[in-house]
């Protein structure tokens, strides 16, 4: 199976931002949805959730954790689905009881979620998702919870503000709100050593009416930024042991308080610190 919609990056790093505002297909291409469990990261931490990830993404990051969610070789693992049959998959792992679904990939945003959304928020379902802030949609506005996450220099990637703004005029789509619904949005940096901060703080100071959060980096480099890392580069990848993580949680605090900088949070990842999905 094929994603026609993927981008794939020159090696450069650099990729596109430009808005995509049509959706041509309403099947969704999903790497997995497993669930319920906890929401590791960011705005909802600790809260409990099905995980909807999608596949394909227009980013190859140096230290992606999701490669089986991003590199075509792994589209033989990956389904195309409707809203109806990936609905019907959120209700059999809930139970039918209503609770958070968490949008991620991927980028999630190269995918027609809009169906997806209303069936569920229809049912009492709340839509949590998360992006680089690449490629903005009009259904954004649908969203109960969106995080921004900018991909920082240790990626490989090259943030364009542009993108982001996109993004976060998208959360404004008067047209397609029906209700009095809009996105808590928040952004989040994913950090790998002091360059990272430095950046992430410059960007957080641009939008200072949104909240932010810093979190280790746990993933060791080198995977996927040249596009010619293999599902074996994946099994063997070198993962950080928890000394690693807390080291480099403490790290962050330490750093981040060097800077003054006190409008930020600093949390961990909780589910690769737990070792859980
Ligand atoms: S870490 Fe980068 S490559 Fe991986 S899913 Fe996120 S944006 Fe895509």
């Amino acid at each position: 199976m094929s994603i026609p919609s993927i981008v794939t990056p020159p090696l450069s790093g650099t990729f596109s931002t430009e808005s995509v505002s049509n959706d041509s297909t309403d099947l969704i291409s999903i790497s997995e949805i497993f669930g319920p469990t906890i929401q590791g990261e960011g705005a909802l931490i600790g809260t409990q959730t099905i995980f909807v990830r999608t596949a394909g993404c227009d980013y190859r990051c140096s230290w992606c954790d999701t490669g089986y969610a991003v590199l075509p070789e792994f589209d033989n693992d990956w389904k195309n689905m409707d809203a109806e049959s990936v609905f019907n998959k959120i209700e059999s792992l809930s139970n039918k009881q209503a609770m958070w679904i968490t949008l991620s990939g991927g980028n999630p945003a190269m995918q027609n979620l809009e169906p997806l959304i209303k069936l569920g928020q229809a049912k009492g379902y709340k839509f949590s998702m998360e992006t680089q802030g690449s490629i903005a949609k009009p259904w954004f506005a649908l969203l109960d919870q969106l995080t921004f996450s900018p991909k920082p220099p240790s990626s490989g990637m090259r943030f364009k503000h542009k993108g982001l703004q996109r993004c976060l005029d998208a959360c404004e789509t008067l047209e397609i709100i029906n209700s009095q619904t809009h996105p808590d949005v928040s952004l989040k940096f994913v950090v790998a050593d002091q360059d990272d901060l430095l950046w992430a703080k410059e960007i957080a100071e641009q939008y200072p009416q949104l909240p932010c959060y810093v979190q280790p980096c746990n993933n060791n480099a080198d995977i996927n930024v040249d596009n010619r890392s293999t599902a074996d580069d994946l099994e063997n990848k070198e993962e950080n042991s928890p000394y690693d993580q807390k080291q480099k949680m403490l790290w962050l605090i330490d750093a981040v308080q060097s800077l003054n900088w006190t409008d930020v949070r600093v949390l961990p990842q909780l589910h690769v610190w737990l070792n859980v999905e």
